[in-house]
């Protein structure tokens, strides 16, 4: 699941949910993000697992952080999809937009 929306306080949020147990991660500091590098560039699907005992129990290893496969702290996401997502991009899709209705 890594990224869903809850309804709360009037409002719809984005939130990071743990596929280990399910429940929000409430902070960047308490999770991690992990995928499994098949071949090639991807896209590769990413699970978000709390740090600790649900990474532990995802990969069944009793050990991780994560296992064998690749993963890197919750921390570091929002900035490399603020990249992704720069105002080059943005500005591109507004671009796009503007000519379907047009
Ligand atoms: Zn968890």
């Amino acid at each position: 699941m890594s990224i869903a929306i809850r309804y709360t306080e009037g409002d719809h949020c984005p939130v990071f949910v743990c596929d280990q147990c399910g429940f929000d991660i409430g902070g960047e500091w308490e999770g991690i993000y992990t995928w499994d590098p098949i071949e090639g560039n991807g896209p590769f699907a990413i699970s978000t697992l709390h740090k600790g005992r649900c990474d532990e129990l995802f990969n069944g290893d009793g050990v991780s952080m994560s296992g064998g496969s690749c993963w890197n702290s919750l921390k570091d996401l929002p900035r490399y999809l603020a990249h992704n997502l720069g105002p080059n991009r943005l500005l591109a899709n507004e671009l796009d937009e503007s000519k379907e209705t047009a």
